[in-house]
């Protein structure tokens, strides 16, 4: 069995189901349509994730997600023609952990491992502090990229310094949880992709 993607025309499979298997796809050799980018809604609608179309289409398979729009080429294989998505959007709604959650010291903690983000030392959450990077009274404001978990000596040891001023430095540049980043980064791919935009844009 073969499978090759070609745009325009034919019969279409929409509802081949199982007996379309994936093996077909794992030996398409040119079919670059397979690695376009497709969109991953969640049951809301709201978009969570980006895929290759050759994921998007297994999981259309398995009936875990369904087609929202499609991207213009079929995939052929054995005698079944599929529309390549280009949205696809879950069929149950899955919970994503971080990404929606609030800026409070229990997510920092979180976000941060529980780990002093100046010395790496781990501590239960009893033990650590919030800090600000840059101190509140340089200015510093309380957001995900400003405050990172603490212990105790180092936060004495830092004061109302900026780290490079304590002789100190941190693990790694704090960030928020992703749901930012991850829409940031959907939007610009979404850019080329005007069946994305609807969901994007909002
Ligand atoms: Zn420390």
């Amino acid at each position: 069995m073969s499978a090759r993607i070609e745009p325009g025309a034919g019969p279409t499979g929409r509802h081949a189901g199982g007996m379309f298997a994936a093996t077909a796809m794992h030996r398409d050799s040119n079919g670059n349509a397979l690695h376009a980018p497709v969109l991953v809604l969640n049951a809301s609608y709201e978009p969570i994730n980006v895929c290759a179309a050759r994921r998007a289409l297994v999981l259309v398979l398995k009936g875990v997600a369904m087609t929202e729009e499609e991207n213009g080429h079929f995939l052929h294989a054995a005698r079944i023609a599929m529309r390549v998505p280009s949205v696809i959007r879950l069929l149950e709604y899955r919970r994503i952990p971080h990404q929606s959650r609030a800026l409070s010291r229990k997510n920092i903690l979180l976000r941060d491992r529980n780990t002093c983000q100046y010395c790496a030392t781990v501590l239960p959450s009893g033990e650590l502090t919030l800090d600000h990077v840059i101190p509140r009274s340089r200015g510093g404001s309380s957001t995900w990229e400003n405050l990172v978990a603490c212990c105790h000596p180092c936060n004495r040891r830092k004061g109302n310094q900026f780290p490079p001023e304590a002789g100190m430095k941190l693990m790694r540049e704090p960030r928020a949880f992703n749901l930012h980043t991850s829409r940031h980064i959907m939007r610009l791919m979404g850019r080329s992709d005007d069946k994305w935009r609807k969901y994007l844009f909002y």
